[in-house]
């Protein structure tokens, strides 16, 4: 018996850039697709989530706060389950939560290319695993992962992150297949270059350079992002599984 008539959607990874922008976009206007969500705001500590759960209550949603490493898999896997167990059900898991360690492959250390692949890849599937069984007994599921067009293409300097985004179009593509005959869907959001605290540090040089590769000439912010999740976790979009669709201004069109 579920305790709420809302869809609970979790989204990991919400507590600022685009896994906030999703969080609101999930939560807000239940007349728009993927709207009126109740959001499970998963990150590691719990202050900026608990202002975001005030944010989204008063513009008249409902949240809840669930601070907890991604990349402590035991953690992760007992918080989603207790979240379903208490709730009563889980409809949308969005994997969004990671992290960079840039440098050249050659100089990479093992510290490095490891946490980079727990938090941005392991993670995942921990999640998926510890959701599954709840969408299955609901007869419905909405998964997006969060990879990056450096999945898609690779970037230099990025060998452990590219690496985990290009993994999560495998977990991607595998779920979607395996879950795929029990309603629910698994498809893989690639942003381009989105303005947030990740982005921020990089020189103007190189932001200069990634909007000469646009073709719509401006970068990215979280609400474009939010958008295309909102819809690939809406009901309406129960025949698209298994995609992978670059969000990225055209900056690759592939
Ligand atoms: P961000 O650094 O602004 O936010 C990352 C979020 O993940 C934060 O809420 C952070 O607390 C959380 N997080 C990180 N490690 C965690 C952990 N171990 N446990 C729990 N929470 C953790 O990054 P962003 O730019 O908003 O990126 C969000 C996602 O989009 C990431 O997966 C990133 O790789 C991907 N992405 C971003 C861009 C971009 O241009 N910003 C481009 C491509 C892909």
């Amino acid at each position: 018996m579920s305790t709420t008539d809302k869809r609970v959607a979790i989204v990991t990874g919400a507590s600022r850039g685009i896994g906030k922008s999703i969080a609101l976009r999930l939560a807000g206007n239940p007349a728009s697709p993927g709207g009126g969500r109740h959001v499970i705001l998963v990150s590691r500590s719990a202050a900026p989530l608990n202002d975001l759960k005030a944010q989204i209550t008063e513009a008249g949603g409902t949240a809840d706060v669930l601070a907890c490493d991604v990349a402590d898999a035991k953690a992760l896997a007992q918080g989603i389950e207790e979240t379903a167990e208490r709730l009563g059900r889980l409809d949308i898991l969005v994997n969004n939560a990671g992290i960079t360690k840039d440098g050249l492959a050659l100089r990479m250390s093992d510290e490095d290319w490891n946490i980079v692949l727990q938090t941005n890849l392991t993670s995942a599937f921990v999640a998926i695993r510890a959701a599954a069984r709840s969408m299955m007994r609901g007869k419905f599921g909405r998964i997006v992962n969060i990879s990056s067009t450096s999945g898609v293409v690779g970037n230099a300097g990025q060998a452990n992150y590219a690496a985990a985004k290009a993994g999560l179009l495998g977990l991607t593509k595998s779920i979607a297949r395996e879950l795929g005959g029990k309603g629910i869907t698994c498809n893989a959001v690639a942003p381009g270059f989105i303005t947030t605290d990740m982005t921020e540090n990089l020189p103007q040089q190189v932001k200069d350079h990634v909007l000469g590769l646009m073709a719509v000439k401006r970068l990215g912010v979280g609400e474009d992002i939010a958008a295309c999740v909102a819809y690939l976790t809406s009901d309406e979009s129960g025949f698209i599984t298994g995609q992978t669709i670059c969000v990225d201004g055209g900056m690759t069109m592939c």
